[in-house]
């Protein structure tokens, strides 16, 4: 039996975002104060006030709704709803400038479309984003984003998700991430076989569950499907 699907995650393994969030959180800065609101510090402080906010939605502690309520109302803004949706909008208009696929990226998706192998992507996070972020980098397939699962990486209900998405078998299904934390220990952990991609000459943590495979160049998933199960 082969494997016979292959499912990514997005950030720093099909593409980078450029840190289109913060860009976009440094927008809304600047609409707060021409608002009457009130920043908190220098425009340093507020960046890494951004970042701290991110990582925390990341997480899985609120949803990136709630983290531009936290984020105006700590500032003074009374009636937050209109800097929900205004962040939303700039952060789309941003995919198209700020987004960028990763070299070998549209290549390898273009040969796995001509072999007729089933893929998927699976991204922590809100999924209009994750979905533009996919189309940016090429990908056609199903994406399916951690806010819309109710369940973020490497929590093993996020990739049970993914599996029955599939509609195969998790030892079918290859995951292949760039995180040694949340891609490769929550999809082992959830039956998947495992690529960690390492293009940039990390060391693999000695304390995590090792990948089944790793790969230094994305195009190198193509070979992942011609491995039977088991090897
Ligand atoms: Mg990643």
């Amino acid at each position: 039996m082969q494997a016979c699907a292959i499912a990514f995650d997005i950030d720093h393994t099909l593409a980078v975002d450029n840190k289109i969030e913060r860009i976009a959180f440094l927008r809304l800065l600047a609409r707060i104060d021409g608002e009457g609101g009130t920043m908190l510090g220098t425009l340093d402080q507020e960046t890494g006030a951004i970042d701290a906010l991110l990582e925390r939605q990341r997480s899985g502690a609120f949803s990136i709704d709630d983290a531009v309520r936290r984020f105006v109302g700590e500032r003074g803004v009374a009636h937050p709803k209109p800097f929900v949706e205004h962040f939303c909008e700039i952060v789309l208009s941003l995919v198209d400038h700020i987004v960028v696929p990763l070299p070998g990226v549209p290549r390898m998706l273009t040969e796995l479309r001509a072999r007729g192998i089933a893929t998927a992507v699976l991204s922590n996070g809100w999924s209009p984003l994750q979905q533009r972020k996919a189309e940016r980098a090429g990908f056609a397939g199903p994406v399916l984003a951690s806010a819309d699962i109710g369940a973020a990486k490497p929590d093993r209900r996020a990739f049970a998700a993914l599996v029955d998405r599939l509609g195969l078998p998790a030892q079918c299904v290859w995951y292949v991430g760039d995180n040694p934390c949340t891609d490769i220990v929550g999809a082992h952990a959830a039956g998947l076989r495992t690529a960690w991609y390492n293009a940039e000459g990390r060391s693999y943590p000695s304390d995590l569950s090792p990948p089944d495979a790793v790969i230094t160049d994305i195009c190198d998933v193509i070979g992942l499907v011609a491995l039977p199960v088991g090897s």
